[in-house]
């Protein structure tokens, strides 16, 4: 997906090439610090949604009931991520990755904007301001992603490397964001912690600006599809925009009711669907070699692996959060540490682990031992199921005390320090093995895949572990433990699959599968 350097603009071999970033091309850092200010500004709205919309009208909130709060969030976490698919369609197609980036993220910059406005404006802008995030952000996230891969033509251990210090900026993004609007927000006032969100993305697209044709170059800027092909999809992505604004029109005028709680519990149903119907399509209609086929089945692997670790991980802002509330000592040295804080300490975990799996990765390679990327999503189930799975003493004894005690921050903080291990052995691994394994022409859609395993783990994750009850402590160790035993099953059909792939992928261009 490269086009011709420009006059002036340095060519894809001098990028590639360039070692001045850690090791890496000066291009990685630019897609991180644009990926770190959105991500700033992803995380520092999410944990303000629930707040705001749930907040009493007199504290300049909505008022909404806590079920439609929480079906609203998923809905929004969900289509984000489900964004990415038509995102990723549009690049590969028409826009190329580098500009779907920079489109992308002014559609973001727009809707927070929308959501600051929703103070003067109200409902009507802040739920527009959603609906233009969304959008954005599936033009964003898997072309940033995708363009990280194509840094390191050669592939290999050191692409993965890449993609674990650029998931290191994701979550220093991540982490400052959720700190800094979560603190504007609930202390200063909401529209300035959504204004500071905003902030954050307007300065990703100025670090865009300044930095991409000088570090980027030529790629990422080209599509390898005809021009007519290339008109055909800006005629579908432009018809499809008109009947976004349309519903838009619709629901605002009130002619169309919105019941979020019913749409949530459908869209697991419809993702399902949407990712099966997708995958046949390719293998029926996408004109796919056997060599491709090949990867197509790898990759439809891997995203069951991933749906079901994110639909674990993602349970951060429901169950486990719940039980840092209710049944955590959060006290320390006579403060009271706030409950949100306890979602940042998956970030830091990565900023602190990120850099020693990325020597991890390499260091293995050159002893000739790399583990396959399926081993390795193994090797990231297994943790997160542990991680669960001492959740249960914890869990245990809390019922044990009839739901009185507060048990130690350790056992929450060990949980995330578990499971953020398993995260980096499968989540920058999988985003990397996207572009490996991606035919040419479907490398952003394919991204786009990725995070539709991300929409469907959340959807997954909000539903079972919205259920957490203070009235029903049973519960708490029973999906503790069904979640621990569902990863530990996909570890076992993981550990099972490595060697079939192998041996499938053997005749195939890619080595490391
Ligand atoms: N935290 C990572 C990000 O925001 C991964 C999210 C995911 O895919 N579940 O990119």
């Amino acid at each position: 997906m490269t086009a011709p350097a420009e006059q002036g603009m340095p060519s894809t071999s001098e990028i590639v090439a360039n070692k001045s970033f850690f090791g890496h091309p000066r291009g990685l850092g630019t897609l991180f610090a644009v990926e770190m200010w959105e991500r700033f500004s992803y995380y520092g709205l999410r944990p303000l949604l629930i707040l705001f919309m749930t907040a009493a009208v007199t504290s300049s909130g909505f008022g909404f009931d806590r079920a439609t709060a929480g079906a609203i969030v998923g809905i929004y976490a969900a289509s984000v991520y489900l964004a990415s698919l038509p995102g990723g369609w549009i690049a590969d197609r028409w826009l190329g990755l580098q500009r779907s980036i920079w489109y992308g993220g002014i559609i973001i910059a727009l809707g927070h904007l929308s959501i600051g406005l929703s103070a003067v404006f109200a409902q009507k802008a802040f739920f527009l301001g959603l609906v233009l995030i969304v959008i954005g952000t599936g033009l964003l996230k898997p072309n940033i992603s995708a363009i990280v891969g194509d840094l390191y033509p050669q592939g290999g251990a050191r692409r993965d490397a890449g993609f674990s210090i650029y998931y290191m900026g994701i979550n220093i993004g991540a982490f400052v964001g959720q700190l800094v609007t979560g603190y504007l927000g609930e202390r200063v006032g909401w529209h300035f912690g959504f204004g500071a969100a905003g902030v954050g993305m307007v300065l990703g697209l100025i670090t865009f600006k300044l930095l991409a044709r000088n570090t980027l170059g030529p790629i990422g800027l080209g599509v390898v599809v005809s021009t007519e092909e290339q008109q055909r999809t800006r005629n579908i992505a432009m018809a499809a925009l008109g009947v976004i604004g349309l519903l838009i029109v619709l629901f605002m005028t009130g002619v169309f009711t919105f019941n979020a709680v019913a749409i949530a519990g459908y869209s697991t149903v419809g993702i399902i669907s949407l990712a099966v119907a997708y995958f046949a399509y390719l293998f029926i209609l996408g004109g796919l070699n056997t060599e491709e086929k090949k990867r197509i089945l790898v990759i439809f692997v891997l995203f069951l692996g991933a749906a079901a670790f994110w639909s674990a991980f993602e349970q951060a802002p429901t169950s486990l959060n719940l039980f840092a509330r209710d049944f955590t000592d959060r006290n320390m040295f006579g403060f009271e540490i706030p409950t949100t804080w306890f979602q940042s300490i998956n970030s830091f975990f990565v900023i602190a682990f990120a850099p020693v799996f990325a020597v991890l990765w390499t260091v293995l390679d050159k002893k000739g031992i790399s583990p396959s990327s399926p081993a390795k999503f193994a090797a990231g189930l297994l943790m997160c199921g542990i991680g669960f799975y001492i959740m249960l003493v914890p869990a245990n004894a809390v019922i044990a005390a009839g739901g009185t005690l507060k048990v130690s921050a350790w056992w929450l903080t060990m949980s995330y320090m578990l499971q953020t291990m398993g995260e980096l052995s499968l989540s920058p691994v999988g985003l990397s093995s996207m572009t490996k394994l991606a035919p040419r022409r479907y490398v952003g859609q394919m991204m786009g895949v990725w995070f539709m395993a991300t929409a469907l783990g959340n959807l997954i994750a909000g539903l079972v572990g919205g259920h957490i009850d203070p009235e029903k402590l049973e519960l708490m160790p029973q999906l503790f433990n069904r979640t621990a035993l569902s990863m530990f099953l996909f570890t076992a059909i993981f550990i099972a699959l490595i060697v079939p792939i192998r041996n499938m992928m053997k005749s195939t261009t890619v080595k490391d599968h």
